[in-house]
């Protein structure tokens, strides 16, 4: 009677697990550590209620009668336990995975689960040896015949060991138990222990395979699996917002391309104006109002196009070494002519005990400091802005924390308004701000670079009293000692490079047209030409001191006319990058392309005084 309800018992697991088996082998999956462990478990349940049925029906037949066909018999036995002891270690191991997951993720690395898992084989397969070396006998009664003996015994209290293991893991993830992972553990120590008790009472009753499958089928249900389908959309989803931010980022490249060209001109012939000796002061203003407005409309391309690169994580942190002192200093005489005549006291101190050179992203450490001076001179009508640059030296590790506040005088800042402050294109107190120039992606700007480079800001502000902003952040000491002061000069002495030779490439005329107005007070002897062809044609005639190259340009564009023209034998003129994307890095990269130097339009007259003075010795 016994024998009959196991058998019907085990007929019905044999049924759920090959529905489960075939449901689950047949649904596409993502291979992770739950669906592996899951499968081999599968794979286990399989063969052990296989190895059920063989032994349930040989047990009764001729073949135990004679001693080789018991021999066999009795192996296959211990076979059987062996099977039943490796899916509990597979459900332990998962055990372990899950409670490490919710908790605080110590076995974070392949490394460590591997060490572990192996650990955990090792012990495994030395118990299953023990376990098969060990005799077991086989018991008739009342014409039902069951396995007993050492082995099996071993193996019961082996699993009871498992099943402490788990409880144990269990219990020290007792916060997140409320999981839906954690349903089939809970419920197999439960039914382990109602089995225990059973098997006790009728030690014919074996139960391990039922219960195993019956696990095996809930978890079916909880194991992470996720859906391959959700998975695939929205893959491809994100493939297309990638592809849509892309076509942004580039589409504010090329537009910012668009803007810089024709404002290369705008500048470039206003300087001259303000340089002509037989203009009327009244138009030199004017002249000098174009500038400025030019360079308004500069900083807020180049504003669009820094957000676009942060959110595109296109921006890079280019390390360079600088000198603290001349850099913020430099920053100072940007700041105080936008005062202008407002009643401002402009303070500026720097510790003494900063280090004389550092090394870390100082073009952005400008652009972070920049800002947040021209948004104290912006939004402050009188009293004081004081600029502090303080530092902490760490000489073990070699690092200097900047510690940078600009602190104002001026309008403040609501409370309800501070959270709003570093998001992009929100301005604050609109109605006040009206007459002051502004895109509001200054501070986004500058709280993206601060935190790029592992530093913060943050800000105090009082409504009506002032603001001060403070930035932190860590750099790298090259050097305690102060270089000698080698800063740039003001006045560019344009008698240098008389007579010297030198060609502009560019394809847009106006460009053309712009560059030889710059460089003529030089009196140097300008050649232009349209393409890069027609420069390499010149060379086979003319001889240059220096070539100004504009990178894009039709057919062949400038970095392969460099290419070209560095194949000439015994060419040897320096070649400078003339482009209108001022994209960070970009100096890096025409350097990198074997350009001597890189300028961005609209030429700033001293950096081109200073780079015609470095290449025309
Ligand atoms: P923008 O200055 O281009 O508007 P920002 O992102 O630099 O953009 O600043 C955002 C807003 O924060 C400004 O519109 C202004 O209202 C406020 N703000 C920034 N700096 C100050 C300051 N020093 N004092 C008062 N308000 C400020």
């Amino acid at each position: 009677m016994l024998k009959a309800i196991q058998m019907v018992i085990l007929l019905m697991s044999t049924l759920y697990l090959c529905i489960i088996v075939i449901l689950f082998f047949l649904k596409k999956r993502i291979n992770n550590d739950d669906t592996e462990i899951y499968k081999k478990m599968l794979i286990i349940n399989l063969a052990s209620i296989a190895s059920e049925l063989l032994l349930f029906l040989t047990g009764e037949t001729n073949l135990v009668k004679n001693k080789a066909g018991l021999f066999i018999f009795l192996t296959f036995s211990k076979v059987f336990v062996c099977i039943i002891i490796s899916w509990f270690l597979y459900i332990m191991k998962y055990t372990i995975l899950l409670c490490d997951k919710v908790k605080k993720k110590k076995l974070d690395t392949e490394e460590k689960k591997k060490t572990l898992f192996r650990k955990i084989n090792i012990i495994a397969a030395i118990v299953m040896i023990i376990v098969m070396l060990m005799p077991v006998e086989f018991i008739l009664s009342n014409g039902e015949g069951y396995t007993t003996g050492l082995a099996t015994k071993a193996a019961f209290i082996i699993l009871v060991t498992i099943c402490i293991v788990m409880f144990v893991e269990l219990i020290s993830a007792r916060k997140k138990i409320n999981r839906k992972e954690f349903m089939p553990i809970i419920l197999l120590l439960v039914l382990m222990f109602l089995t225990t008790g059973i098997q006790a009472a009728n030690p014919k009753l074996l139960l391990f395979n039922p219960v195993m499958s019956v696990i095996m089928v809930i978890m079916y249900f909880t194991i992470e699996n996720p859906d391959v389908k959700m998975i695939q959309q929205l893959d491809m989803a994100k493939t297309q917002a990638e592809k849509a931010n892309k076509a942004k980022t580039e589409f504010l490249s090329n537009m910012s391309h668009e803007i810089r060209t024709p404002l290369n001109a705008i500048v470039g012939f206003s300087e001259c104006m303000l340089e002509a000796k037989d203009l009327s002061e009244e138009t030199k203003g004017f002249a000098k109002d174009i500038v400025d407005a030019s360079n308004n409309l500069l900083e807020i391309v180049n504003g669009i196009l820094d957000i676009s690169k942060i959110e595109a994580n296109k921006m890079e942190i280019v390390p360079k070494e600088y000198n603290p002192r001349e850099v913020f200093n430099s920053l100072c005489k940007l700041t105080i002519p936008r005062i202008g005549d407002k009643p401002i006291e402009f303070n500026f101190t720097i510790s003494e005990d900063m280090p004389g050179v550092l090394k870390g992203d100082v073009a952005k450490v400008k652009q972070i400091v920049l800002n947040l001076l021209t948004n104290a001179a912006k939004y402050t009508d009188q009293g004081e802005i004081n600029f502090n640059v303080n530092c902490i030296n760490r000489m073990d590790t070699k690092t200097c924390l900047l510690y940078i506040s600009v602190k104002d005088t001026g309008r403040g800042i609501k409370k309800e308004n501070i959270d709003k402050l570093f998001n992009k294109f929100e301005r604050i107190d609109e109605d006040r701000n009206t007459t002051i120039e502004g895109t509001g992606l200054g501070l986004a700007i500058t709280k993206s670079l601060t935190e790029m480079m592992g530093g913060r800001i943050n800000v105090f502000s009082k409504y009506n009293e002032g603001s001060t902003f403070r930035v932190y952040l860590e750099q790298e000491i090259v050097s305690m000692e102060v270089p000698e002061n080698n800063s740039e000069e003001i006045e560019i002495d344009y008698s240098l490079h008389k007579g010297k030779k030198i060609l502009v490439v560019d394809d847009s005329k106006i460009n053309l047209k712009v560059a030889v107005n710059v460089l003529k007070p030089y009196n140097m002897d300008v050649v232009t030409c349209e393409s890069g062809m027609d420069a390499i044609k010149l060379m086979e005639t003319k001889t240059f001191d220096l070539i100004l190259m504009d990178i894009m340009m039709p057919k062949m564009d400038g970095v392969e006319t460099l290419k070209a023209l560095r194949e000439i034998p015994g060419f040897e003129v320096p070649v400078v990058a003339l482009t209108a994307d001022a994209i960070e890095g970009t100096e890096e990269k025409y350097k990198g392309l074997g350009f001597d130097d890189y300028l961005s339009k609209p030429i700033d007259r001293y950096l081109l005084s200073k780079v015609l003075k470095r290449l025309l010795k």
